[in-house]
């Protein structure tokens, strides 16, 4: 279970000056969960998630995961904790100069981190992690694995294309494939289908809800999009100028449209 408690994130905007980009922000995000986060364009909804994987460092607040509070978290151990939770991306940010094996692979070729330790990390979550820190992983271990995700997201006819012969539903493909290589038990998506046209985007909400049916991964979906949200989310949590306005499961929280904001939401105005 992913916690965020009282989280604040401000920004400082010149001298003196500070820009508060989340405000108190409280939620609980259960295992499984296909969890949607939507807001306009501004709301905070990036800065939010990119605090779940500490890109961000919150200004007050904590995020706690399993029990752990990973507010804590700095150096080696920090990068041994994100092995466990991937993230993809609205422009996708493979590297173009590695094909689709290559790029895949790339998630699970990490440098070898000794000794890792983040208190209160639950023993299966630990075994998980230092599977992968002890040992770079060998190369065919790491084969079979590529072999295993190519499988799951259906590319195993373009596995030795660059990424520039793709198109974008593929594209975002090999990013989900590279962000489960180290089978992670978060992902987070940050406008995912927002590049896509409307038949990539629903076959990638598709692929997600399966991935989710199968692995039991716990997925967050940012999102400006109602659709992607009513499509997969089981739950949605309304962002608005940096405050959580409305959260629930996500028929509830459209069929309560009290606040301006869920309205314009449902109304399709965005
Ligand atoms: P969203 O993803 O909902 O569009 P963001 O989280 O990207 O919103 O941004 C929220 C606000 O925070 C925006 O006003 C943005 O300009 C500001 N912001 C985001 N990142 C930074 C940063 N690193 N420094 C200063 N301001 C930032
Ligand atoms: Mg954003």
């Amino acid at each position: 279970m992913i916690q965020v408690k009282e989280l604040t994130k401000e920004f400082k905007n010149g001298k003196n000056r500070k820009l508060t980009v989340l405000n108190n922000i409280n939620l609980e995000i259960e295992d499984g969960d296909i969890f949607g986060i939507i807001g306009m364009s501004g709301a905070g909804k990036s800065t939010l998630i990119r605090c779940i994987n500490l890109l961000e460092r919150p200004t007050r607040g904590h995020i706690i995961i399993d029990g752990t509070d990973i507010t804590e978290v700095r150096g080696k151990n920090l990068h041994a904790l994100r092995k466990n939770i991937g993230m993809i991306f609205q422009n996708f940010n493979l590297l173009m100069q590695k094909n689709v094996r290559k790029n895949i692979a790339f998630g699970l070729e990490i440098t070898k981190l000794k000794d890792f330790k983040i208190p209160g990390m639950n023993a299966e979550n630990y075994k998980k992690l230092n599977y992968f820190q002890k040992r770079k992983a060998k190369k065919a271990e790491i084969n079979k694995r590529v072999d295993e995700l190519l499988e799951l997201v259906d590319l195993r006819e373009k596995e030795y294309y660059y990424p520039a012969k793709l198109s974008g539903g593929q594209r975002q493909r090999v990013a989900i494939a590279r962000a489960l290589a180290t089978r992670p038990s978060i992902l987070l998506c940050d406008e995912a289908t927002s590049a896509l046209d409307s038949k990539t985007t629903d076959s990638i909400l598709k692929l997600l809800k399966r991935i989710n049916e199968e692995t039991k991964v716990t997925i967050i979906v940012i999102t400006h999009e109602m659709n992607v949200v009513q499509k997969i989310c089981n739950k949605v949590a309304v962002i608005d100028k940096s405050e959580i306005v409305a959260c629930g499961y996500t028929e509830d929280v459209f069929q309560n449209n009290s606040s301006e904001i869920v309205r314009n939401l449902v109304g399709g105005i965005m």
